[in-house]
């Protein structure tokens, strides 16, 4: 599906089958002879089916067109490298390229097992066999243009502003026409349902307490439109922006509420599955790897914020992390 939504500003639905989130929007922004595209899709036949049927059809260049990956994920990643063959080129922050590039490694998945363990769950050695971001990343070698926040980019009649804004991904960055008051919100924001927030290891904490002061950050933008990179575009970001900042006080105080009523010390497995989730599943084990993988890093992300509000402690034993109510 095409839609010029704002003069000379396209949003093309990109289907990601069997997934959760159901289709990417991908942005086209069409200047005088060239383009800016905003993300990609899944690197399958499907996404790149619907992604290159509509460029054509709006009569792009890739020689002529430049590419943002707002972040990592595949599903806005996946086809960075086939457009890059094609002769466009990539624009990206520079820790979201490096995450991008060790998609295909099998050492970041092995890391990730090991901090998945520390959460005491079990994995077994194909747990991320089913993981999009292993299967549909981007294959084979590709260079880019850094981008910085604060940079701008012009073309045709806008001009956005590069902001940085951590939490959903460490790097992800939104794009932001101040004059216009046009706003691409990547996964910061997104109407009727909540970014994942997760966890990026232990040398990288505290990403909740960064999503929410990047909510903070953008709430304070005249912001008149707000282009997300899934479902509807919303028109009321202000009072979105409130809607998540209320969603995570909400879960924080049901994670508080699981770690005090086990009254023992839990693990971020024993939380994640207590949590509850909007997945058809009847239960915890039920879950496919790749939705426990989310769910159990969305649990530690509000474990951390907790501990480093003193709301909770933690402790290790025996390589996993436990936490506890502190006794008042
Ligand atoms: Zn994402």
């Amino acid at each position: 599906m095409i839609q010029e939504i704002l003069p000379n500003i396209y949003i093309i639905v990109v289907p990601l089958p069997h997934n959760p989130l159901k289709a990417l929007n991908t942005y086209l922004i069409v200047g005088a002879d060239e383009f800016l595209l905003v993300d990609s899709g899944f690197n399958r036949k499907e996404s790149k089916e619907a992604l290159f049927t509509a460029l054509e059809s709006l009569k792009v260049d890739p020689d002529k067109t430049r590419v943002i990956i707002t972040h990592l994920h595949a599903d806005h990643s996946g086809l960075a490298e086939v457009l890059y063959k094609k002769g466009a080129r990539l624009l990206m922050e520079p820790g979201e390229a490096q995450r991008i590039k060790s998609l295909s490694e099998e050492e970041n998945w092995e890391n990730m097992k090991g901090d998945l363990k520390t959460f005491g769950l079990e994995v077994d050695q194909n747990f991320f066999d089913d993981h999009p971001g292993k299967i549909y990343a981007p294959k084979g070698n590709f260079t880019y243009q850094p981008l910085k926040e604060g940079e701008n980019i012009a073309i045709g009649e806008y001009s956005f502003e590069v902001i940085l804004v951590p939490g959903h991904t460490p790097g992800m960055i939104n794009l932001f026409d101040r004059k216009k008051g046009i706003y691409f919100s990547a996964d910061h924001v997104l109407d009727s349902i909540t970014p994942n927030i997760g966890f990026w290891g232990y040398d990288q904490e505290k990403m909740l307490e960064k999503y929410l002061n990047s909510l903070q950050k953008v709430q304070a933008y005249p912001i008149k439109i707000m282009l997300p990179s899934h479902r509807g575009v919303i028109m009321k970001p202000k009072e979105r922006i409130e809607e998540l900042q209320e969603h995570h006080k909400n879960r924080l105080e049901e994670v508080e509420r699981i770690v005090t009523k086990k009254g023992t010390a839990v693990n971020v497995r024993d939380v994640a599955r207590e949590m509850d989730w909007r997945i058809r599943a009847r239960s915890w084990e039920d879950f496919p790897s790749p939705q426990k993988s989310f769910a159990a890093g969305e649990a530690m992300s509000h474990l951390e914020y907790l501990r480093d509000h003193g709301r909770i402690t933690s402790y290790w034993e025996d390589n996993i992390i436990y936490f506890v109510k502190i006794p008042r």
